[in-house]
């Protein structure tokens, strides 16, 4: 794990393939209960609550299967599994050219 430049986290995973995270993106898309719905799995955070410019003070393993990260928002309750952050990497690989998320969001 290391940084490939500021604010974004770089995770060399097993097979080689290497993972790109820019720090806000994760933030946006923590995990944990306050952030995303359990049951719905529908993300409660708008990007609006999220500083621009979100930094992480503090990584830390959880057991064999998550990191604890800690922003500098000082929200510290999300665990992202390294199945999440698999699921999630936004290598060039992984995320195909795609066009921008729309503007304007479908409210439900
Ligand atoms: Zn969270
Ligand atoms: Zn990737």
């Amino acid at each position: 794990m290391h940084w490939l430049e500021k604010g974004v986290l770089g995770i060399d995973w097993s097979d080689g393939h290497r993972g790109v995270y820019p720090v806000r993106y994760l933030r946006l898309h923590c995990p944990c209960a306050a952030c995303t719905d359990e049951w719905t799995g529908e993300l409660r955070l708008k990007a609006d609550d999220v500083p621009m410019f979100v930094a992480v003070n503090d990584i830390e393993p959880v057991g064999r299967y998550a990191l604890k990260f800690t922003f500098s928002d000082g929200h510290d309750t999300g665990l992202f599994s390294y199945t999440f952050l698999r699921r999630y990497c936004q290598c060039d690989t992984c995320v195909p050219v795609k066009p921008q998320e729309p503007k304007s969001r479908r409210l439900l």
